[in-house]
């Protein structure tokens, strides 16, 4: 039976919480576009055309809320994003951060415990109204022009996707269930996505990642929502106080496991003399 981890573990202990989550929008999206990389339809071979949003845009409006949330309870408030994440909170726990670009010079790097796959549309996409118009190349003022798309994506539109969380404690669940519900508005530099609905309409704990919106959204029924085990979570104050007066304990095993000194006493000692000789060679 797999459960929740008691405290947070710097190891992997193999234990995934799968949150299915439903975005639905509120407004029609309207989509600019003259970067290959805006990945905003995608054909797939047994659901055809869907509208798509990448990952990473979830996953970055997910970390602003959680970050903007652990601000209101004044822990770590100093911790931003881009080049001042902390690496000691507990926001960065769950996102990971590294340390070279860290505020506080970090010689550790957190791996992210929120993991995730492109979440696609439930309908597909009948007729792509796509325009194109020419627009200037932001590079190339004089003489380069680029092809702009513009999508509209009709409100009511549902998406679904998967959010992981690896290794989770309840506080880690209580943190992200809380902000993936506040996640009302998904935007980008191109993407004006605006208002958006989010639902977590099925939980489940495994030794594995074993969900895939491609496979459900082809058989809707594989498998039956149940949030039970995310009903019982602490509340979300007391879970970013618990989660946060965990992570002294739990950098200290991380340093300490850098330190050779450290080794040395745990073990005996040939073993300590074979080391010295390695870490001397280096
Ligand atoms: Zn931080």
């Amino acid at each position: 039976m797999v459960d929740f981890l008691q405290t947070p573990s710097l190891l992997s202990k193999g234990v995934y919480l799968q949150l299915v989550v439903e975005m639905k929008l509120l407004d029609d999206a309207i989509i600019r576009s003259n970067e290959p990389e805006e990945v905003l339809t995608y054909h797939y071979k047994a659901l055809e055309n869907r509208f798509i949003i990448p990952f990473r845009k979830v996953k970055g409006k997910l970390r602003r809320l959680v970050l903007e949330k652990q601000r209101s309870y004044n822990i770590q408030p100093d911790c931003a994003l881009k080049d001042d994440l902390c690496l000691n909170c507990p926001s960065c726990l769950l996102f990971g951060g590294t340390g070279e670009t860290s505020s506080i010079k970090a010689q550790y790097n957190i791996l992210s415990r929120v993991l995730g796959e492109t979440f696609i549309s439930t309908n597909t996409v009948e007729g792509i109204r796509n325009y194109t118009q020419n627009a200037v190349g932001e590079k190339d003022l004089m003489t380069g022009q680029a092809l702009m798309t513009i999508l509209t994506v009709p409100k009511e539109t549902v998406f679904k996707g998967v959010v992981t969380i690896k290794d989770p404690t309840k506080e880690m669940a209580s943190v992200i269930v809380d902000n993936l519900k506040r996640l009302t508005r998904i935007g980008a530099r191109s993407v004006e996505w605006g208002r958006v609905e989010t639902i977590i309409v099925n939980a489940k704990l495994s030794d594995r990642e074993d969900i895939s919106i491609y496979n459900l959204l082809q058989n809707d029924a594989s498998l039956t929502d149940d949030i039970s085990i995310i009903e019982n979570l602490p509340l979300v104050e007391t879970a970013y106080t618990t989660l946060n007066s965990q992570i002294p304990a739990l950098l200290k095993d991380l340093i300490e496991r850098r330190s050779p000194k450290k080794d040395k006493k745990a073990k005996p000692k040939e073993a300590v003399q074979a080391e010295g000789a390695e870490v001397g060679a280096e």
